[in-house]
């Protein structure tokens, strides 16, 4: 279609490179695979954007949304409340130890809203008004909205912004491969944590959170924390009094081996944002999940209520999708299969795509991968950016059936945790190839 004519303005694209390139229009999609108008098939390597977990077309969850459709479309649950919302929360929190209650909304970024205000809130209606800043590591990324982007890395994303964001205060996140105390070393340095003791020993009463993606930072680049990482800095927030926000809206629903990456750990954070593949990838929510004592300190009067509310918050069509997600993982040892897919991953990926000469550092946490490419192995030194290396070898893996998105030179591999033994080799194979054709520097 000509772009003078294409009704549709694309989410984190640039139109005029949109209308140059080859367009893949999705007519539908079974199992793990794309199918588009012209009938080809491509695997979906990242998932549909980190989302889908059992597969496309999944015959138990539909039939829950359709089933859901024609009882209850929409209801809202402001005031009142609905038994598809309500059984949802109790199947979240069966896995949420320690957790007690689930707030609703229909994204990521709104969820992560909420997480923001809930803490914000917890000590001004505790009498501590004062505590009221956000502290996260460099390079975080919480969604587009405009809180999400305050405590976002800096860059692109964030800078013209500007003017319209808070400032959160900012400590070091745990990049091994580019720390300039550890990168080198055989264990990390912990310099990062450190970062935040600092912190936290100086600024602990002006700070009402600190916000995390726990063990992996997704869209910095796959970017996985050593073991320990986030057990470290649940101790660091207790010993100093602030709530610890852990957003598992990429992490959560089994992407990292595990149902949460808190579980890796054993930690409890106070506040925990879900979105992405609650419903198993196939409908729009999201939630905030919290303790007993954040909210206790919401529950009285009037004014102590929370001021926050999205029209299709927990819509019972979406719930009932979660709530199938739910009965798959409970019924087909999801969570075995996906680890033993992300064993045969790390194989693959090591004899395949490790000793290529542009790839600098393969970073795993089960189903989550970050290929970072450089122009020097033993430097380190990136590739010029005009090569635009990342995209090249996308582009090129979609004539050999698969589909997968950069993040600028970091390939990231994130399959529904429903991929076959033999899509994983297809999809190595397809980045062996996209990464022959990047022209040599
Ligand atoms: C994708 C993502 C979000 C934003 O979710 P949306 O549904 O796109 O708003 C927030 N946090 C993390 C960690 C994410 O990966």
């Amino acid at each position: 279609m000509s772009s003078d004519r294409y009704p549709l303005w694309h989410p984190f694209t640039q139109m005029a490179r949109f209308h140059r390139e080859p367009q893949l229009v999705v007519a539908r999609a079974e199992g793990n695979r794309l199918i588009d108008t012209e009938g080809r098939e491509y695997i979906d390597g990242v998932a549909s954007l980190w989302a889908n977990v059992h597969g496309h077309s999944n015959s138990h969850i539909v039939a829950a949304i359709q089933a859901q459709t024609a009882k209850l479309q929409h209801s809202t649950l402001l005031g009142i409340t609905h038994e598809p919302a309500i059984e949802l929360g109790r199947r979240l929190l069966a896995h949420l130890p320690g957790r007690s209650h689930v707030f609703f909304s229909e994204n990521g970024a709104s969820a992560v809203e909420v997480a923001l205000k809930m803490a914000v809130q917890y000590w001004s209606n505790r009498g501590q008004p004062e505590r009221n800043r956000i502290a996260v590591p460099e390079m975080a990324y919480h969604g587009d909205t405009i809180g999400a982007v305050s405590v976002g890395g800096e860059g692109p994303f964030r800078d013209v912004y500007g003017p319209l964001l808070f400032e959160p205060l900012r400590f070091n996140n745990a990049y091994r491969y580019r720390c300039d105390n550890c990168a080198t070393e055989t264990s990390c340095t912990d310099t990062c944590l450190q970062s935040l003791g600092a912190l936290l020993e100086a600024r602990s009463k002006e700070i009402a959170a600190v916000i995390i993606e726990p063990r992996v930072q997704g869209a910095a680049g796959m970017i996985v924390a050593p073991e320990g990482h986030i057990a470290a800095i649940r101790a660091l927030c207790d010993k100093f009094d602030v709530l610890l926000i852990a957003d598992e809206v990429a992490t959560g629903f089994g992407k990292t081996g595990a149902m949460f990456a808190c579980d890796l750990e054993g930690v409890i954070p106070d506040i925990t944002v879900l979105g992405k593949g609650i419903t198993g990838g196939y409908l729009p929510l999201s939630a905030t999940v919290t303790t007993e004592k954040v909210y206790q300190a919401f529950h009285g009067e009037e004014g102590l209520k929370l001021f926050h509310g999205h029209t299709y918050a927990g819509n019972p069509i979406c719930c009932a999708a979660a709530i199938a997600s739910f009965d798959i993982f409970e019924s087909e040892q999801v969570l075995v299969r996906a680890r033993e897919r992300s064993e045969l991953l790390a194989t693959l990926l090591a004899d395949l795509v490790a000793d290529h000469p542009i790839v600098g550092d393969i970073r795993q946490q089960g189903l989550m991968i970050g290929i970072e490419l450089v122009g020097d192995r033993e430097t380190r030194a990136p590739l010029p950016a005009e090569i635009e290396a990342g995209w090249q070898v996308c582009i090129a893996a979609r004539d050999r059936g698969v589909f997968i998105r950069p993040l600028g030179d970091v390939i990231v591999l994130m399959p529904p945790l429903s991929i076959e033994e033999d899509e994983l080799t297809q999809i190595c194979e397809a980045v062996v190839y996209g990464l022959n054709r990047v022209p040599s520097v």
